[in-house]
This record gives structure tokens, C-alpha cells and sequence, in this order.
């Protein structure tokens, strides 16, 4: 039996022979997500991490109508607009030292996309032609375009699976002590006339697991990389404006990429844009007398005025209102609340920064039964590899999260009480 109803929908990381039923959502409304049967679930996952201050804010929605009257799109070939330069000048002037030229693009994976493509040229452009790998991590996660997926975790990004269609990249554990530092400078130090740039998620690594290190493990990786003359790219999608506690995760590491890629939240999540931002150094080697020295990358609705003035309007939201101070108070929520669930079985590891907290089990089973239990609960909530986690929107009410947490709590148990049976 098919179980989705949907009969020309092609769901995303869905296996359509038998998956669960797709809830039908309706509307959104601060945390919540109201579905089709008037059911209203609390988003624990702020829709992939976008809905920062949560749905429908009146700043952002009121900015995108304004926009939408005015001019929806248009191409941003021989054309800007004042959205675009603002939201530009903006990001230039809120991120550290000289990363200051602002590429957009209309995706996250698009924005690796130019930000691998760059780091590729900028070494084509100075007569430097053997460039042709980066150097990645085991549990990163860039995104699912083919490029992307290359420098995407090994198992993750199915390199074994799409062999020939993928390039091969040199992909190194995070140095998390010692031993693995040394090997990791050395790996890099024998690879180094081959690599355009090291490409990392700083400080979390999102999709490959809630996976975290510290800004002293960033600042080894970053060091690594300059004393080896490669670039480095910084990709913030999943934790920029203020989700691991800072506006940019990087800047806890007081390090200096030379690439960074912005998305998900950057819209408050009303819309998709995203953005690679280069340093002056970076821009600079794309001047040129010659014309195919320049950037050869435009996405049809590169810098959307409706998008930009959504982002532009997300900005003014961080200056307004308290959210960085809202993320270090779901931080210490988390770690209350989460804490007492060290002791249940199955439990390995629980890890908390910013507004990201995480359970990694030793075994996700009964998948199906887990989601269906939070529904149940009133809970938006996905579990995925071996993680039960919550992302929530910055504006959650305290009580709200409670919610999150003691769904959690509850449901936990029960469900490693439970005979592991797949889905
Ligand atoms: C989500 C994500 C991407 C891809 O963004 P899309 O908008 O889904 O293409 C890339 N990098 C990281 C770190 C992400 O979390």
C-alpha cells in the first residue's frame, strides 16, 4: 500500500513505497504549526532551522508586502536595487574583518556551490592550476547538489553510491585531541598544492548529527589551512545569526575565513535566500583585463528583492529585539531540562550550544512510532541518524519549550523501553 496520499508530490529523503502519511499543514503562528484538521503543534525545529523568530513576524511579513507591491523580482544581471545593496552593506558591516563582498544565491547548496567554485578560481586567476580537491570533514553536511555532497560526510553524502558522479575529496576526522591535530596538519601538509580550500561547519555540525567542538578545535583547523596557504571556508547556513549564541559561529573561534556561506535563518525563515560572502582578498584576484577571470555564476533569482527585503527586515529584528539574550536563555533551559536524561538507556551523549540542544541515542528505532509520539504530544519534531534534538525559534515562550523538553522527557523512556524494531 502506498501510504502518501499525495499522488504527484515527490517527497524529500522519503522512500514514497511506504512512507507515513505527511501531516497537511495550514498555517503558521509564532512556535506553532496549525495542520489542515486544526491540530497545533509546537515547532521544535523551527522548519529546518529557518523560523528564528518564529512564524509570521509582523516586522518581516509587513516588510515582504511593502515589497511585493513595489517589485517582486528582477534579474539581478545588470541590475541592483536598494533591497539588495542594503541587505549587502548590512552583512559586510556585521561580519568580522574583511569579509565584505556579498554574492547571493537562491539556496544553501547553491552558496557552497559558488563558494567551492571561487575558492577553484581564485587559484585559476593567480596561474595556479592544480587546485582541483578540498579537504573536508567526516560528519559535515554542505548541502545536496553534487558538489556539495562531495564535501558532505562519506556515508551521508552516499560517495560509495554515486562513485564516478562525485568528485573525490580528502575528507579528515575533527581533530579533537593531540594526536589527531598533528595528523590532521599533516594530512593537509601533504595535500596541500591540490586543495582550493579546507570547508568546514564551524563549531556545530548540523546535519551530520548535532555534532560539536569547541572555537580552540576551529582555530587549529583555521591555522592549519593558512600555514598551508589553502583558503578556508566557513559554512554558517545552519548556525548563523545567533544559533550556536553568537551572531556567527566563527567569531567564537577569533578566526578569519576567507569564504562564508550564509542561509537558512538569514530570511527569518519567510523566504529562501542565501549568500556567499568573500573577503577583499578573495574578490580582488577576480579583477582582471580578462573576462573569463570573473565569477561565471548567476542563479535566475540571485538577490530577490522580496527575499532581501524579508532578510533586511530579519536584521532589523536582531537589532530590536533581544535575541541573542533569548538563545542564551534556551541554553540554560536545555541544559536543565535535558540533563536528568544522561542516565536513561540508550542514551550516549548529550550536547547543548546555543539554541541547539541534542540526544544521541546508541540506536534510532521505531522512527515512525518516535515522530508519531511527539505529534501526539503536540511536538514538530524529527529525529534523524542517531539524534533526538530541538532547534526551536529564539522567540519560544518558556513554557513553550518546557513543552519540547518534557515531551521528551516523557516519551524517552517509553521508547527505550521498546523492542528496537526498524521504523
Ligand atoms: C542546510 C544546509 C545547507 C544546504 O542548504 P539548502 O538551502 O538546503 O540548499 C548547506 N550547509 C549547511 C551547513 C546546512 O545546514
Amino acid at each position: 500500500m502506498s501510504g502518501v496520499p499525495t499522488a504527484h508530490i515527490w517527497l524529500p529523503y522519503t522512500q514514497m513505497q511506504n512512507a507515513a502519511e505527511p501531516l497537511r499543514a495550514s498555517h503558521t503562528a509564532g512556535s506553532r504549526i496549525i495542520l489542515d484538521d486544526g491540530r497545533e503543534l509546537i515547532d521544535a525545529v523551527a522548519s529546518w532551522w529557518t523560523a528564528c523568530h518564529g512564524y509570521n513576524h509582523p516586522h518581516i511579513v509587513m516588510a515582504m508586502e511593502k515589497q511585493l507591491h513595489a517589485m517582486p523580482h528582477v534579474m539581478f544581471g545588470g541590475l541592483v536595487h536598494e533591497p539588495a545593496e542594503k541587505l549587502a552593506a548590512r552583512l559586510a558591516v556585521m561580519l568580522p574583518g574583511p569579509l565584505n563582498r556579498v554574492f547571493f544565491a537562491d539556496s544553501g547548496s547553491v552558496a557552497v556551490e559558488v563558494a567551492m567554485k571561487m575558492a577553484v578560481q581564485f587559484g585559476l586567476n593567480q596561474g595556479d592550476t592544480g587546485r582541483t580537491r578540498f579537504l573536508s570533514f567526516r560528519d559535515g553536511y554542505h548541502g545536496d547538489t553534487l558538489a556539495a555532497m562531495s564535501v558532505t560526510d562519506p556515508d551521508e553524502g552516499m560517495h560509495s553510491l554515486f562513485r564516478g558522479y562525485l568528485p573525490e575529496q580528502v575528507i579528515a576526522p575533527i581533530p579533537r585531541d593531540e594526536a589527531s591535530c598533528a595528523a590532521f596538519r599533516q594530512l593537509l601538509d601533504e595535500h596541500r598544492h591540490e586543495i582550493a580550500a579546507v570547508i568546514v561547519e564551524p563549531l556545530v555540525q548540523c546535519a551530520g548529527g548535532m555534532k560539536m567542538h569547541d572555537g580552540a578545535t576551529l582555530k587549529v583547523i583555521a591555522d592549519a589551512a593558512k600555514d598551508a596557504g589553502v583558503l578556508l571556508i566557513c559554512d554558517e547556513i545552519a548556525v548563523n545569526f545567533g544559533r550556536a549564541g553568537t551572531l556567527f559561529a566563527h567569531t567564537q573561534a577569533g578566526i578569519a575565513p576567507d569564504i562564508i556561506c550564509l542561509g537558512k535563518a538569514l530570511t527569518g525563515g519567510a523566504i529562501n535566500l542565501a549568500a556567499t560572502v568573500a573577503t577583499a582578498d578573495v574578490f580582488d584576484a577576480f579583477l582582471s583585463d580578462q573576462a573569463e577571470a570573473a565569477l561565471m555564476h548567476g542563479p535566475t533569482y540571485m538577490g530577490s528583492p522580496l527575499a532581501c527585503a524579508a532578510a533586511n527586515a530579519s536584521l532589523d529584528l536582531f537589532d530590536s529585539e533581544p535575541r541573542l539574550q533569548q538563545v542564551a536563555t534556551i541554553e540554560a533551559q536545555l541544559k536543565r531540562d535535558l540533563a536528568p536524561l544522561t542516565s536513561l538507556p540508550g542514551v550516549v551523549d548529550i550536547r547543548i550550544k546555543g539554541a541547539i540542544g541534542a540526544i544521541e541515542v546508541a540506536d534510532l528505532h521505531n522512527l515512525d512510532w518516535l515522530k508519531a509520539q511527539f505529534v501526539a504530544a503536540g511536538i514538530w519534531l524529527r529525529p534523524f541518524g542517531n539524534v533526538i534534538y530541538t532547534m526551536p525559534p529564539f522567540t519560544i515562550t518558556p513554557d513553550e519549550l518546557s513543552a519540547i523538553t518534557g515531551a521528551i522527557s516523557d516519551i524517552l523512556p517509553r521508547w527505550a523501553d521498546r523492542t528496537p524494531t526498524a521504523g
